[in-house]
């Protein structure tokens, strides 16, 4: 079941419409998603620089299963050996888009299926996955139309904002701690062994760009990967991707009900999008060591809340994820790169919606719309036999 976008007051009003996300409007059936296939990927290096290939993949390297269990100092390193990106920088879609550029004439599904695209990030699907039951925070999403094509860029909420800069140091080193337990599972050769004396730069990632469609509505996406295990069973992606979390120990029913409500549901969400099979988190205890480990199957997460009334539901997440698409797909009409339609959600409210042109919202670069105004660039001819 799909709401349609409400009209706040009478159709002859003519007001912006909005859209709900009270979870009961969307537990209906789950909607069709397309098994997701890689079409390719990009990796950023230590000064953020972008290349087309897997040069910063990196390959799951988990202790030994019969040696003595994992002993991780998370905070080994902090903060003297921590290189952190520059958050200021808005990168928008930006490496993503100069994939797709070099991409365009070799994209599967046809002539025609980028223009019937949505091209975004996964990280902001996951967002509108989560949004029926986030209670915490809200998003805003920039929405453009160029050439047929949806494109989804988040802007950076004003109290995102205040608390990304007024982040608290214990809460910073917090995030140290994720990047380094990375850092202690993986290798960066197949079959190599992680070494945990160097530098843990934030600036280093390993993209993939997937291909989906949720309902109607085809989907080009990219994500950040933490890793390749060489053991999968198979070595296809993105089947062969392990995602890493870490996340407090927990001591009693009530912490792991908890983590199952909140924490899972943002898990299974970020590695579901992607078919990511696997989830490994490293539990760490108040010193800041990770003593244990635990693997869960994305495909298994629900399952933990299944029977639990104040729990989620994947259907609910992906039918809003689809009202979301109808909804931005019938509201963002026009197709002009300078247009940019605002949908902004605060919890507890629906999704609402505002038109702005150029600076500060646009975010298609020039360089981008300029290239892709151009004929695509001619492969050389196969000689044919007249010539
Ligand atoms: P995630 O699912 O939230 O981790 O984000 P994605 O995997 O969709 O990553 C999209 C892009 O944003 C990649 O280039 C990442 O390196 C970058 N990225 C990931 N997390 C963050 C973040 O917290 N802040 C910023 N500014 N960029 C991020
Ligand atoms: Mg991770």
């Amino acid at each position: 079941m799909e709401p349609r976008a409400t009209k706040r007051k009478a159709e002859a009003l003519d007001v912006a419409p909005t859209l709900p996300t009270e979870p009961a409007l969307y537990s209906g059936p789950f909607p069709f998603y397309r098994r997701p296939s890689q079409l390719g990927c990009f990796s950023l290096d230590a000064q953020r620089r972008y290349h087309g290939d897997a040069r910063a993949l990196r390959y799951y390297s988990p202790p030994p299963i019969n040696g003595p269990g994992p002993d991780f100092d998370l905070r080994d390193g902090y903060p003297e050996r921590y290189l952190r990106r520059d958050e200021e920088v808005r990168e928008g879609l930006d490496h993503l888009l100069r994939w797709l550029l070099e991409h365009r004439g070799q994209l599967e599904g046809g002539p025609g299926w980028l223009a019937g695209a949505t091209v975004t990030w996964r990280g902001h699907l996951t967002k509108l996955l989560t949004t029926p039951y986030e209670r915490q925070e809200g998003w805003q999403l920039a929405a453009s139309r160029f050439q047929g094509t949806l494109y989804l860029s988040e802007v950076e909420t004003p109290t995102a904002r205040a608390q990304r800069l007024a982040r608290p140091p214990l809460l910073q080193e917090l995030m140290y701690m994720g990047y380094k337990f990375e850092q202690y599972m993986c290798a960066d050769k197949p079959g190599g062994f992680p070494d945990p004396s160097g530098e843990v730069n934030t600036n280093v990632a390993f993209c993939s760009v997937l291909r989906s469609r949720l309902g109607r509505h085809p989907l080009l996406f990219s994500g950040e990967v933490d890793c390749t295990d060489p053991q999968a069973a198979s070595t296809q992606p993105p089947t062969c991707y392990v995602e890493l979390k870490t996340s407090k120990e927990m001591r009693s029913p009530g912490q792991w009900r908890t983590f199952y409500r909140h924490k899972l549901l943002k898990w299974w969400a970020q590695s579901f999008l992607p078919g990511v099979p696997n989830v490994v988190a490293g539990f760490r205890n108040p010193e800041g060591f990770v003593c244990s480990l635990k693997t869960f199957p994305t495909m298994k997460m629900f399952e933990h809340v299944r029977n639990d009334p104040d729990g989620w539901n994947p259907s609910v997440c992906m039918n809003f994820c689809a009202a979301f698409l109808n909804f931005a797909q019938s509201t963002v009409v026009e197709d002009d790169p300078r247009l940019v339609h605002l949908f902004s959600w605060e919890p507890g409210g629906p999704v609402t919606v505002s038109v702005h042109r150029d600076a500060p919202y646009a975010f298609l670069p020039t360089w981008y719309v300029e290239a892709m105004t151009q004929d695509l660039p001619s492969l050389p001819r196969t000689p044919s036999p007249k010539d």
